[in-house]
């Protein structure tokens, strides 16, 4: 059985990421999308809103589990029997830091390595950053993100408002 995780930060979910987990699916048995943990990284959503999120856009397809983790990705990779590492390329901009890591998680791990899948091209502008921007913003997300997404965005941001303006 080929496993394949894929991690990130999900922080949240784009498009663009769904394009990859549903490639990276047909490709694999099964596709473990770890949902990264980052206590030194302030996420506008919390790990358990990005797996919640995560889990919701994938349900239709039976082969994907999501779980979060933090520490080591070959650890985690380990723990799921998986000896693959999908990521997503963008642009060039994305590939020297990709490269560094594939190559550093195959020295840790050798049987460890990493499959690249190149983003559709209506996707490759779409970032979780710039989602983010533009919620802030108040900018309508449609195109980046699917409604669900969009609705806890909205909600996100109305909470936020409603914390500052008690401030
Ligand atoms: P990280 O925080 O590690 O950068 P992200 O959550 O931003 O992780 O993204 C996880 C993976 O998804 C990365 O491999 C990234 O390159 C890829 N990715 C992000 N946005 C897109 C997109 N629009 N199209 C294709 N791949 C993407």
């Amino acid at each position: 059985m080929k496993t394949a995780i894929y991690p990130g930060s999900f922080d949240p979910v784009t498009y663009g990421h769904i394009d990859i987990i549903e490639r990276a699916s047909q490709i694999v048995d099964k596709l473990v999308i770890g949902v990264l943990f980052n206590s030194s990284k302030t996420a506008l959503f919390s790990v358990e809103e990005r797996v919640k999120m995560l889990k919701e856009v994938t349900k239709h397809l039976p082969n994907v589990e999501v779980t979060d983790f933090s520490g080591m990705l070959v650890d985690f990779a380990e723990a799921n029997d998986a000896r693959i590492i999908v990521r997503g390329l963008r642009a060039v901009s994305d590939f020297e830091y990709e490269k560094q890591w594939a190559q550093a998680n195959r020295s840790l791990k050798p049987q460890l390595d990493t499959i690249f899948l190149v983003t559709n091209a209506q996707y490759s502008y779409i970032s979780s950053s710039a989602v983010r921007e533009l919620t802030r913003f108040k900018c309508d997300t449609s195109l980046f993100v699917p409604p669900f997404v969009e609705q806890m965005l909205l909600d996100k941001i109305k909470m936020e408002d409603a914390k500052n303006e008690q401030n």
